[in-house]
C-alpha cells in the first residue's frame, strides 16, 4: 500500500525532506505544470480505499491523468486558477499558498487544509492536504433528510438532482436556497445527478476573484 511516483518526478521530491516530517496522515500529491498527477503518497491510497475510491486511484494507472479531469466541473476553473497561481508564485518553503475545502463522507463532516508548495523552477507543485476537522454530521446540528416520498422535490426541470460539489448537499427545488443533507444520496447518488455549488460553499470556499 505504497505511494506511487512517475520516474521523472522523483528528483523533485528531494524537496519533501525539507518539509515537516510526514506524519502519515497528510494526503500528499504532486502535479506537473500541465496538471498531470505525478506522485501520490501512502495516505492518498489509504484515503481512496477507505472512501470507496476505484482501484485505479490506488495504482500507477492514475499517474499522468490531469487532476482537473477528476475535479467536479464546477470547481475546475477555481482549481485551475489556484494551481496556476501557486505554480507561478515566488513563495518558497516553508511558505505556501493555502486553501480550505470540505470533503465529507455520508457519516462524517470533514474539512481539509490544502497547502501548495511550488517545486524548484516551477516544475510542478506538491499539494499537502491535512485534516482540520472531522466529526459526525449530527454533532454540527446537521439534520439528515430521508427523501422517500418527497424525492420529486429534488428534481429540476430536466429531472436532474443537483448536488453541491463541495458539501455534497442536495438542492431542494421548491425552496430557494435550501440544500438538504441526504446521506443515502451521498452514499449512492441517483442516476441522474448533476453538480453545482450551493451559495454557502460558493461564498465560503470558492469566492469569485475581484
Ligand atoms: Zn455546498
Amino acid at each position: 500500500m505504497n505511494g506511487m511516483c512517475a520516474p521523472d518526478f522523483v528528483p523533485l521530491l528531494g524537496f519533501m525532506k525539507a518539509m515537516e516530517p510526514d506524519q502519515g496522515t497528510e494526503i500528499i500529491y504532486g502535479i506537473r505544470p500541465d496538471f498531470r498527477l505525478s506522485y501520490f503518497n501512502e495516505a492518498w491510497v489509504r484515503f481512496a480505499r477507505d472512501n470507496g475510491g476505484s482501484p485505479s486511484l490506488m495504482s500507477s494507472e492514475c499517474l499522468g491523468l490531469s487532476v482537473l479531469d477528476v475535479t467536479p466541473e464546477d470547481l475546475r476553473p477555481f482549481y485551475r486558477e489556484l494551481f496556476t497561481r501557486a505554480m507561478a508564485s515566488v513563495t518558497y518553503r516553508p511558505r505556501s499558498i493555502s486553501h480550505e475545502y470540505e470533503c465529507s463522507s455520508p457519516e462524517k463532516y470533514r474539512r481539509f487544509a490544502m497547502n501548495l508548495y511550488r517545486l524548484e523552477g516551477g516544475q510542478g507543485l506538491l499539494i499537502v492536504n491535512a485534516l482540520l476537522v472531522e466529526m459526525p454530521h449530527e454533532a454540527r446540528g446537521t439534520v439528515p433528510v430521508v427523501p422517500a416520498a418527497d424525492a420529486d422535490a429534488y428534481l429540476d426541470h430536466h429531472a436532474l438532482v443537483i448536488q453541491c460539489a463541495a458539501c455534497r448537499r442536495i438542492k431542494h427545488q421548491q425552496h430557494p436556497g435550501r440544500w438538504d443533507w441526504i446521506p443515502a444520496w451521498v452514499r449512492q447518488p441517483p442516476e441522474r445527478t448533476s453538480h453545482g455549488l450551493c451559495e454557502l460553499c460558493l461564498n465560503y470556499y470558492y469566492p469569485a476573484k475581484g
